[in-house]
Parts: structure tokens; sequence; C-alpha cells
């Protein structure tokens, strides 16, 4: 099988362009799965559709469970499709903390899927289906409208200069109309462009090193942060981080949640040093207890994002809490 796609991937040359094609196949065996042929071809579109639904290049052997995850992963995206008419969609905002003054200083927007049949959807689930089916691009402009617009209403509220991070597909990433439409709402807003960063992952970055730092430098150019999520869990070459001039990075939770019992930190530690020879600022996600708020502070971590202070907070809760002053954590 393997053989047989790794031939069908070959580029086919028509009209001197070399065109790529896409493999996805799906297998269902006579008398294993079905004796009855109209079933058998019908288990084998299943398959292959179950194939298409997980990504490029893959085959599928038929089982009971595949259908069932296809079947839903239709469902998911049939339901998706109307989730923005609907009204399905909102924001939930994670505070951001600096460690030395334990100041709110920015927020995360997360984005939250409440559908009427399927209940809450995580954007794990979702945003994979968003990203298969282009649907990314309608969500993701609405993410970073309703952000913009949020946060220039507690800009107003507050006059604390409080970023707002909004996290970016590289399908949306990729498009040439994304620092316009970035331009767009700022300017519609009147939302200084100093307060949106804009979150991107590492694999953007290795995939096409001159188009995306093209994209970069224009949305640099607004005025617009820009940080690197989930540091660590790709690629993490240190060359682009030369290259680009990077406002943040994120560490990722992978190298946080399990310090101190099964791991010693050396990643974090590695990272922060890395990012202070670079002059980097740097943020950790998913720090739940005080042993790692401990630790991440001695090793000069200046920002924190994770339930040990907040969890993300609906508009309203973040709201109140940049108005009203819960009390912090005072350890
Ligand atoms: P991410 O950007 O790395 O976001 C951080 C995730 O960690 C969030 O999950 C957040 O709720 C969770 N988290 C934060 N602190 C803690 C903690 O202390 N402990 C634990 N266990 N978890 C913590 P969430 O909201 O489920 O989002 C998952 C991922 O979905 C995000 O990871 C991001 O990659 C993606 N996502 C969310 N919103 C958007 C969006 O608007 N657009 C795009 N393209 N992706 C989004
Ligand atoms: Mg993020
Ligand atoms: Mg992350």
């Amino acid at each position: 099988m393997n053989k047989m796609m790794t031939y069908l991937k070959e580029p086919v040359v028509i009209e001197n362009e070399k065109v790529y094609l896409n493999v996805s196949i799906g297998i269902a065996v006579f008398q294993e799965d079905s004796a009855d042929l109209e079933k058998l071809i019908e288990y084998g579109n299943i398959a292959k559709n179950y194939a298409l639904q997980t990504g490029d290049n893959t085959y599928v052997f038929y089982e009971k469970e595949i259908r069932v995850n296809y079947l839903n992963n239709l469902k998911l995206e049939t339901e998706l499709r109307s989730a923005l008419e609907k009204n399905e969609l909102s924001l939930a905002y994670q505070p951001q903390v600096q460690v030395e003054t334990r100041a709110i200083i920015a927020s995360e927007a997360l984005l939250r899927w409440n559908n009427e049949n399927l209940g809450p959807v995580s954007p794990e689930q979702f945003i994979p289906v968003a990203e298969r089916t282009d649907l990314i691009i309608p969500i993701g402009n609405w993410v970073l409208e309703e952000a913009i617009k949020q946060n220039k209403k507690w800009y107003d509220i507050t006059n604390k200069k409080i970023v707002v991070a909004v996290n970016l597909s590289p399908i949306q990433f990729k498009r040439s109309d994304l620092p316009q439409i970035i331009k767009e709402l700022l300017e519609k807003y009147q939302m200084p462009a100093e307060l949106l960063e804009i979150e991107i992952t590492e694999g953007i970055l290795v995939e096409n090193m001159e188009g995306t730092s093209l994209q970069l430098e224009k949305i640099k150019a607004l005025g617009v942060k820009v940080a690197i999520d989930d540091f660590g869990t790709g690629y993490s070459s240190l060359k682009y981080l030369q290259n680009f001039n990077f406002d943040k990075l994120k560490i990722d939770r992978e190298f946080i949640k399990d310090y101190p019992q099964h791991d010693t930190g050396s990643i974090a530690k590695t990272i922060l040093n890395l990012a202070a020879q670079m002059d980097i600022n740097v943020i950790a996600e998913g720090v739940e207890t005080q042993e790692q708020f401990l630790f991440l502070k001695e090793n000069h971590c200046q920002q924190i994002q994770g339930y040990y202070f907040h969890k993300p907070l609906s508009a309203k809760d973040f709201e109140m809490l940049l108005t009203e002053k819960i009390t912090d954590r005072v350890d």
C-alpha cells in the first residue's frame, strides 16, 4: 500500500507544470467486512471518505468505529457550517499575568462553540474540521473582529493598555489579504494596533520561509505584535528566531505540566535561557500550581498564563476582573 501511495504522490507533468495529487484510499475486505457487494462498496467508500477527513495522503481500512467517526465528523462539519449564522460561536478570554507585578497585561482570545445539537465542542475537535473545509477563513475573521471590538471596549472602559492575543490558523496566515483585513478591522474599531497580538505556530515558519517573512513584515508594519505559540513542540528552528523579530515566545504547556513530579523543567529552562540571549519575552502556558509558578519565576519567566491564576473567562467575567480588581493571589 505504501508503495502505491509513493507512486501516486509523484508529480504528474501537465503542459510543463508539475501537478501534485493527494491520495486518500479506503479499503474494505470481502467477507471480513461484508459478503454483499453493495455493502462492500459502501464500506470502501466510507473508509475512503474517512481517510479524506483525517488528512492528506493516507489509507484507512474499514472498521465499525470508522463508520461512527466518519458520521460524527460529518455531523460536526454540517453543524459548523451554520455556527456563525446561528450565533453559536463566542470567545473566552484567558488572562496573561506579569510575574513581577501580578498585573493582568493581556488576554488570549479562545474560541468556543456551543451547538444546539452537539453541546459544547472543543476547539481541538472543530478547528481541524474548520481548516479542512476552509470554514476557518470566515470563522477566523469573525474571531479577529470580535476580539478587536471587545478589546477596544475594554480599553475605553479601563484606559489600561491590555493586549488581546488572537490565534491564527496557518490557512488564515497564508492568505494574502490577511494584513489588509487586520488593518481594516483596527481602523473600523479604532483599536490601537499595539494592543493586538497574533499567535502563530512554528509550523508556519518552517514551511515557507520567504512568503512567511513577507507576511510577517506586513503585519508587524501595522504595529501588531507577533507571538510564537506552542514553542518547543514543533521544529523549533533557531534560525527563524534570529530572522524574525518576534515579540513573544509561548512555552507550551507540555514542558510545564509534569513539573516537578515527572519533569525537571530542563526544557522550560533551556527555552528561557535561549529567549533571554535573544532578548525575546517569554510567557509560560498551562501553569497550574504554585510550584510551577515559583520555578518559572526563579528562572526569570516574565509572564504566566494558566489555571493557577485564571481559567479562560467569559467576556463579562473578564471585564469584571479588569474593572473590579478581584483579589489576586498573594503567595
Ligand atoms: P492554545 O492557543 O495553545 O491555547 C491554550 C490552551 O490551553 C487553551 O485551550 C486553554 O484553555 C488551555 N489552558 C490554558 N491554561 C491551562 C492550564 O493551566 N491547564 C490546562 N490543562 N489547560 C490550560 P482551548 O481553549 O481548548 O484551545 C485549544 C487550542 O485551540 C488552542 O491552543 C489553539 O491552538 C486553538 N484555538 C483556540 N481558539 C482559536 C482560534 O480562535 N483560532 C484558531 N485558529 N485556533 C484556536
Ligand atoms: Mg494560543
Ligand atoms: Mg499554546
